[in-house]
């Protein structure tokens, strides 16, 4: 059985981060932040998202409860806080950086039925704990980084975030102190009627988190506006910490400013000293010229994001940053507007609507509430000339669209959606026919796309291969490749075998594209995917051509 320390070669340092009050405070942007600080000091890090969840990894929950569920390289559907970390430090992650309940039981209940705890009772201390202290471990020796970050998700306090709590309180005592610290981010309200910052959640919360053996070092109050000396001092005192370990983050315009700020508080300088690192200091020239991109833009773009989980931003969280990194890259505003594809099939007049916008997106998406609607979509965009990009069912639902309303094939659909159609456009990808286990047994990860020369794919990424990271089922039905091409419809992008296609594009249109991919996933702030970037300009020279009322 491995021992809780296992057999590590590579020593790496650890920063918890804890949160309090409530959840979505921030957490995992401070946690990359913290990353950012680190690298900007010359540092390696990397970022472990631990979600107290049942759930074995986010592959089936409800973007509309939890979010986007964010793919890695290695094929892992995992937080979205995964994405804020990637985007911050610019580092490709795998599914071994984001733990949950289900894993660490799965694997420790695998172990007892082989017999390898050898009669002994299983339990949480030390069996899960130690689990759990392993997969940490892992990260910290597989990326051979200088520092892992690790976020416990959830707030402190809930009983299913008790176990990593124990596992980090231990991890503290055998890493010791130069070696491992906690930074615990809590809600500072204001209270409108005085414009005061009420700290006393914070308070209780810090002593929850004493009363479970852990003393934070740093505390950071999320508060819309940077806390007050009167509000610094009440929370070190009963956090019991100095005043110099308690941070502000308030609220930012761009998010990537936020390493920034904190560094210019004391931020990375106070954790270097309590890790004991070299005091190198910071180098923030290219992190800030990325950072001032996002400012003072020359326009703005709207574009129209066709879906359904439209009622939660962070549904999208990927594609929103996506389309932001394209419009910095070109200096301008993109102004995402979510429409729920529903309500063109109540009302198809309501499709006018997207004359507003400069582009339009269908967006990835499953199952058929919003379907017709979106298909709708498709064709105005192809019709009326609007710039298009369809990611994965928007690319599916726009090669729908052209099968029933150029190739003369009127109730063309996918399976997914209609499995008597007559003509299955989008069909089951051959090797998911026995599939019947749903969790992780879509295509995932990165794939290989061969890019055909002479296309808009190839002129965007400017190169014959390219990577993105896929999470699919269906695919675009070889029994209607000939058709639908001898009709005009332009498929610029296969697998490497050729038995599938990845990109379709129209000719004769501003920007007509659909990847069966998820560019998004790869984009970054500085480096923005190129598919994004090619819709963005675009839509911006639609604009610049045809300048609307606004
Ligand atoms: N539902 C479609 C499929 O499984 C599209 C998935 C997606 O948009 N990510 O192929």
């Amino acid at each position: 059985m491995p021992t809780a320390q296992g057999e590590l070669k590579h020593r790496a340092k650890y920063v918890f981060v804890t949160g309090g009050v409530l959840s979505s405070v921030g957490k995992g942007a401070i946690t990359a932040s913290t990353g950012k600080i680190l690298q900007a000091r010359g540092f390696t890090a990397a970022a472990v998202k631990i979600d107290p969840y049942i759930n074995f990894d986010a592959g089936l929950m409800n973007p509309y409860m939890h979010g986007e569920v964010f793919v890695t390289e290695d094929g892992g559907e995992v937080d979205l806080d995964l994405g804020h970390y990637e985007r911050f430090l610019d580092v490709n992650l795998s599914k071994l950086n984001n733990i949950t309940t289900g894993q660490v039981y799965w694997k420790v209940i695998k172990r007892e039925r082989r017999g390898e705890y050898l009669g002994k009772c299983v339990q949480i201390i030390p069996h899960i704990t130690d689990e759990i202290k392993r997969r940490i471990r892992l990260v910290g020796e597989s990326a051979r980084v200088d520092v892992v970050l690790v976020e416990v998700g959830g707030t402190v306090g809930d009983i299913e975030g008790l176990p990593f709590l124990e596992a980090i309180r231990q991890m503290r005592l055998e890493e010791g102190e130069g070696n491992a610290i906690f930074i615990h981010v809590a809600l500072v309200p204001i209270l409108d009627v005085t414009g005061e910052f009420k700290t006393k959640a914070l308070q209780h919360s810090v002593q929850e988190l004493r009363r479970i053996g852990i003393q934070p070092d740093i505390i950071v109050a999320r508060s819309p506006k940077p806390i007050d000396e009167e509000a610094r001092r009440k929370i070190a005192l009963y956090g019991n910490v100095p005043a110099q370990a308690v941070f502000t983050s308030y609220n930012v315009d761009c998010l990537y400013e936020l390493p920034v700020i904190l560094d210019k508080q004391g931020f990375g300088d106070y954790i270097v000293s309590k890790l004991g690192l070299a005091p190198n200091p910071p180098r923030w020239e290219s992190w800030t010229s990325i950072v001032e991109s996002f400012k003072k833009p020359r326009g703005e773009v709207k574009i129209a994001l066709c879906g359904k989980y439209t009622k939660l931003a962070d549904s999208y969280i990927s594609i929103n940053e996506a389309l932001k990194h394209a419009g910095a890259a070109i200096g301008v505003q993109v102004k995402a507007e979510f429409i729920e594809a529903e309500e063109f099939e109540e009302e198809p007049s309501k499709l006018e609507r997207l004359e507003a916008f400069d582009g339009v997106m269908v967006l990835p998406g499953f199952g058929p509430r919003g379907t017709e609607g979106k298909i709708m979509a498709a064709g105005y965009s192809r019709e009326r000339g609007i710039p298009y990009l369809g990611i994965c069912f928007g690319m599916q639902l726009a090669v729908v669209e052209f099968a029933r309303n150029v190739a003369g094939l009127k109730e063309a659909h996918s399976t997914e959606i209609n499995p008597h159609t007559p003509h299955p456009v989008i069909d089951l990808l051959p090797e998911q026919a026995g599939v019947n286990r749903m969790g992780g047994t879509m295509r995932l990860g990165a794939q290989a796309s061969i890019l055909e020369p002479g296309t808009l794919a190839y002129r965007l990424y400017n190169q014959p291969v390219v990577f993105e990271r896929h999470r699919h089922r269906y695919e675009v039905n070889p029994a209607y490749w000939s058709l639908l091409q001898r009709k005009g419809l332009v498929f610029s992008g296969y697998s490497p075998d050729k038995r599938r296609v990845e990109f379709i594009e129209l000719p004769n249109h501003p920007f007509y594209l659909g990847t069966q991919a998820h560019p998004e996933f790869r984009s970054r702030p500085g480096k923005p995917s190129p598919v994004y970037l090619g819709f963005i300009k675009a839509c911006w020279e639609r604009k610049l051509q045809s300048p609307k009322e606004s």
